[in-house]
């Protein structure tokens, strides 16, 4: 059934940036339609209550210079707090290679450390953040889409060699429990320097002393809050399967078979979930490979619930950096004292996530307990599994976040989110100069603005 009286936009996916495109083409009159596959607001946004006063299974963190994300908070009336005390518990991390766990303060005379002298006092979490940051050449994030940056479109491999780092320095300096990429070669650097420059410039804005923000009950409040103020609301459950772009209008079809016009989309998809939208007439050329095979980070977080403080018996920091399948352990502290561990969170990432994402939930549980069990004796017995969240399997996100391997960026990112006759597109991966969920508020933006001039 084609419902007749088309809607100026339909959009799809509800999450920051189609709930940002939708706010402001309704700010300029526009009749809009958002459509969400699942029964909640917020795709990537996804707060855990059941885990703690403000818990999160995605985007937790808001820079202090996320103007677009602070603003439409303060426009809701969402109370964002500081969330500089907890991340100062963050740091006190250990760092675990094979079956040693190595304290920070071991670390810089350790004779597994293979950093450079000036380098040997950072951590390899800290290290893989420090050197994009300090060895840039991007005066502003914007400007990982200059062509004159195109020669760094090379592995993170191949641009931490140039700087005269060996395998082992790159192995333990990047390689494991990696942001974006399996390890050091299915990454592009640029892709790094575009990011250490989205955080410079972000601590620039920060307020002194101030990290930055979440929201204090949940981030998913400000997706929620985004849905309600919409006319229309968001129509939930409706998973689009096709759309089409016709010489006189759009039609959007969802999975129950109904079919919806409009006079132009906006898909807020991630590409990893588009290439499964059929698109008639197709996308063409490279914008058509890209959404083949701009790849999404596999980020699988293990919930795990202390029955002690076993951190207080063997001497070493709550959290671990591991470079095995429990991947970074974070202690987290979600409840309303900062200092209390309210639950961990295990970030498997890459290879790793792929391979417990074919597990039934209890057995990876079991598996990511054993291992933590194996690494840490005091450890053993110690660990409820309490849930698990995998974005990998989310069929609608089908990833945490795009990343750009080697070549990648020069090939698609310059033309990969164009529009293509009536659908625009956006999301977190079409973004030029910012990154996380502003980067997501920020490509929601310049949809809107683009269907605006065509309305
Ligand atoms: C684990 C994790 C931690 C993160 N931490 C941070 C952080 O600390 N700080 C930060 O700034 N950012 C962080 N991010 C990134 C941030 O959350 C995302 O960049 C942002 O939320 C992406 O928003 P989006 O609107 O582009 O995509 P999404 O939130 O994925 O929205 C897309 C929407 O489209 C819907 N959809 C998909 N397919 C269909 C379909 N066929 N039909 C209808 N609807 C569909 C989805 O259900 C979803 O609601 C994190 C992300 C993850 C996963």
């Amino acid at each position: 059934m084609i419902k007749r009286a088309p809607h100026d936009v339909v959009v799809i996916g509800a999450g920051l940036a189609g709930l940002n495109a939708a706010y402001l083409l309704e700010a300029e009159g526009a009749d809009v339609l958002v459509l969400e596959a699942q029964a909640r607001v917020g795709g990537r946004i996804h707060s855990m209550r059941q885990l703690g006063r403000n818990a999160e299974a995605g985007g937790t963190y808001i820079g202090a210079g996320y103007t677009r994300i602070i603003e439409t908070a303060e426009r809701h009336g969402i109370k964002l707090i500081d969330v500089t005390p907890t991340l100062q518990f963050f740091r006190e991390q250990d760092l675990v290679l094979g079956a040693e766990i190595i304290r920070q303060a071991e670390w810089p005379d350790h004779p597994a450390n293979p950093f450079p002298a000036r380098d040997k006092a950072l951590m390899p979490w800290t290290y893989r953040r420090v050197l994009p940051m300090r060895e840039n050449p991007l005066a502003s994030p914007g400007e990982w889409l200059d062509p004159k940056h195109a020669d760094l479109d090379i592995s993170m491999r191949d641009w931490m060699r140039g700087l005269g780092l060996d395998d082992d320095a790159i192995e333990i300096g990047y390689s494991f429990n990696s942001t974006f990429g399996d390890d050091a070669n299915d990454v592009s650097a640029l892709l790094l320097l575009f990011r250490a420059a989205f955080s410079t410039a972000q601590r620039a804005l920060a307020p002194k002393d101030t990290l930055g923000f979440t929201a204090e009950n949940g981030v998913e409040s400000i997706p929620a809050a985004m849905a309600q103020s919409l006319r229309r609301g968001v129509q939930f459950e409706s998973p689009v399967t096709a759309i089409e772009s016709r010489r006189d209008g759009a039609v959007v079809h969802c999975v129950d078979g109904s079919r919806i016009k409009a006079r132009h989309v906006v898909c807020s998809a991630p590409f990893s979930v588009l290439r499964n939208i059929g698109i008639d007439p197709p996308l063409a050329g490279l914008q058509a490979e890209a959404v083949t095979r701009l790849r999404s980070q596999a980020v699988t977080q293990v919930y795990l619930r202390p029955k002690t403080p076993y951190w207080e018996h063997d001497g070493h920091a709550p959290s671990l950096f591991t470079d095995s399948l429990p991947g970074m352990l974070a202690a987290v502290r979600s409840g309303a004292n900062p200092s209390t561990i309210t639950h961990f969170a295990a970030w498997v990432t890459g290879h790793h996530a792929v391979e417990i994402d074919a597990l039934s939930e209890a057995d990876a549980g079991r598996l990511v307990i054993e291992a933590i069990a194996a690494i840490r004796p005091a450890a053993r017995g110690q660990l409820e599994f309490i849930g698990l969240h995998s974005w990998g399997s989310d069929p609608y996100a089908a990833g945490a976040w795009a990343y750009f391997r080697p070549g990648e960026i020069n090939r698609y990112a310059r033309i990969m989110g164009k529009p293509h006759g009536r659908i625009h597109f956006c999301g977190e991966h079409l973004a030029r100069s910012s990154r996380g969920m502003e980067a997501a508020m920020e490509s929601g933006e310049r949809a809107g603005g683009e269907v605006l001039t065509r309305l």
